[in-house]
């Protein structure tokens, strides 16, 4: 579980800084454009489950970010805790690394 959720953290930090790419371009057309990010997407995307992208397309309709990160326990999309026992079964590959709460994809904290 850590590899797709890691390949989709890649993922949703390349559609950032294509975002972000996008608007510099509006405002400075002279940057380098959005090809080169592009292509990372396409590359990042076709590594990537079916089922995984379009959760991940949807989530990322819903909020700014679709993948993010455990702290201390807690959920840093929806700052709620996530129950020890879930952490455990995410840990031992039993159980989705899914928020039970908001439903985000959740990237455990290494320990
Ligand atoms: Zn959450």
């Amino acid at each position: 579980m850590v590899t797709i959720i890691r390949s989709l953290y890649e993922l949703q930090e390349l559609e950032l800084v294509l975002a972000e790419t996008r608007i510099l371009h509006q405002e400075a057309p002279n940057t380098p454009d959005t090809g080169a990010v592009e292509a990372k997407i396409a590359r990042s995307r076709a590594k990537i489950s079916h089922e995984h992208l379009r959760r991940y397309d949807l989530l990322r309709r819903k909020h700014p970010l679709a993948v993010v990160r455990e702290r201390s326990g807690s959920c840093s999309g929806c700052n709620l805790n996530v129950p020890q026992g879930d952490l455990n079964r995410m840990r031992r590959g039993e159980m989705d690394w899914v928020c039970p709460n908001c439903a985000r994809f959740i990237l455990l904290a290494a320990d």
